[in-house]
């Protein structure tokens, strides 16, 4: 065995860490919509996002300026672990037969274990920076709790997290990696808030959702002047710290001489998308013949059977509203084991970039997600996580389509995170019991009127 040829990587040096963040609002054809008071029905004050968020948080949030400089503690903190490497799959490409290069941005070699503490860290330092004690977020299967919990340590700050009771409860491991750290971990729905006791009166094994944690996180932020909301993936301002992806790309790819034909990234509310994607985004507008792909899965269809309409960031109404592609905020995803895409929304911004007709999207029933994973974990070694796995099946699909036509395209993926902690759900998968957890007829729950949805808090 003297020639495996694995792998080609690209590493940048390990003081090339980005110094600013890419803003995409100012490239973009049309400005994205306002966010929604729902108290008032009117467009929210700067004073309403204040409230919420941090005050530098809020200030990004409607910025229009394409770069926004990163400040140097939290560079610092980015040297962790980035420059994250951009590896080619040779063995996978050999496997399947393409003629097709497969590369992807490998996001696991984070502390947490995924892309998420990109935007944590930058969260934790502006909350600190104002003044504030303590934040409070909600958390699906626990990887934007686990990162934010250690940026908190970082900064010095308390932590209150909401997780899904059905990850909570059976999916502990991040949990214990968030306590760890110091973080207080709360099952939602949880008896400690109105909302959370109220549906659990309605409802004793409501197994919970990202949209049933927010409302609980809101309403403690609510309850507390010091606290302040943290959010995983849907703000604008969080896809732009995550921009820092997709730079280090364009220079990886730069320096293996290659240009990019297909941009891949799984979505559960689209910050991975975004902050990897986003950075290519005027070169597509300019001509650049770049297919965008987000990969979801079939259970929480947003881009392929969502409505682009106003809907709510949360499960009460209580959030702020905002035009985005949705399934409905009281929508509750069937349990599948890639718990960071069961959202029923998706970040302002690449809804957008959907309806602008920028962004291709595929759904993939688990099993399909489940195989690829494996056969990428054969061919490369590396275990993905369930939610990365989406982006491995649809650039699988991709480079086999690229076969057929004798095309040498140059495929790159996001590797969100890894799946050191997903082991149960591989188990289940080399046992042949994973099942795909789909609704034969799936049927869209009927929107609640907006004027009343929040009407009963
Ligand atoms: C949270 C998460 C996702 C999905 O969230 P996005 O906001 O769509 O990026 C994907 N992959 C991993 C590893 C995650 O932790």
């Amino acid at each position: 065995m003297s020639n495996l040829n694995l792998v080609e990587r690209v590493d940048l040096p390990v003081d090339r860490i980005p110094e600013r963040w890419y803003n995409i609002v100012p490239d973009l054809p049309e400005l994205p919509e306002r966010y929604l008071d729902n108290a008032t029905g009117k467009p929210a004050t700067q004073e309403y996002l204040e409230r919420l968020l941090v005050k530098a948080m809020a200030a990004q949030e409607s910025s229009i300026e394409r770069w926004i400089t990163i400040p140097e503690p939290v560079r610092e903190a980015y040297r962790l672990w980035r420059p994250t490497p951009l590896i080619r799959a040779v063995a996978l490409e050999r496997e399947l037969g393409t003629p097709a290069q497969i590369w992807f941005k490998y996001e696991g070699t984070s502390p947490s274990g995924s892309h998420k503490l990109n935007s944590a860290i930058a969260q934790a330092y502006y909350a600190k920076r104002d003044g504030h004690q303590k934040l409070i977020t909600d958390t699906g299967a626990g990887q934007w709790g686990s990162a934010l919990a250690l940026a908190c340590r970082l900064m010095g700050l308390d932590l209150l997290v909401f997780m899904v009771r059905a990850s909570f409860h059976h999916k502990p491991y991040r949990r214990y990696l968030m306590e760890t750290y110091g973080a207080e971990v709360r099952p939602s729905p949880s008896e400690t808030t109105r909302f959370g006791a109220d549906l659990l009166r309605r409802r004793p094994d409501h197994p919970g959702s990202e949209a049933t944690a927010v409302s609980e996180a809101l309403e403690c932020v609510y309850d507390n002047e010091d606290a302040r909301f943290a959010v995983g993936a849907f703000a604008n301002f969080c896809l732009l710290h995550h921009t820092i992806i997709g730079q280090e790309v364009r220079e990886q790819l730069a320096i293996a001489g290659r240009t990019p034909d297909y941009l891949i990234a799984p979505v559960g509310c689209g910050s991975n998308l975004g902050g990897f994607a986003f950075p290519f985004v005027h070169d597509k507008l300019d001509g650049a013949d770049i297919t965008i792909i987000a990969a979801e899965p079939e259970a929480c269809p947003t881009l392929t059977r969502g409505e682009f309409r106003l809907d709510f960031a949360d499960a009460s109404g209580r959030g702020p509203g905002v035009y985005t592609y949705t399934l409905g905020h009281d929508y509750v995803p069937p349990p599948i084991h890639a718990g960071g895409l069961r959202y029923h929304g998706c970040a302002p911004l690449v809804g957008l970039i959907r309806r602008e007709g920028i962004l291709d999207a595929v759904a993939f029933a688990q099993t399909d997600v489940f195989r690829a994973a494996a056969l990428f974990a054969r061919c490369q070694g590396y275990l993905p996580a369930p939610e990365s796995a989406h982006a491995i099946k649809a650039a699988i699909d991709v480079a086999l389509e690229c076969k057929r036509t004798g095309r040498a395209a140059t495929i790159v993926f996001n590797y969100s995170g890894h799946g050191l902690l997903d082991l149960e759900a591989y188990e289940r998968f080399n046992a042949g019991t994973l099942r795909d957890i789909e609704e034969e007829d799936f049927v869209l729950p009927v929107p609640a009127p907006l004027a009343s949805a929040g009407a009963g808090l």
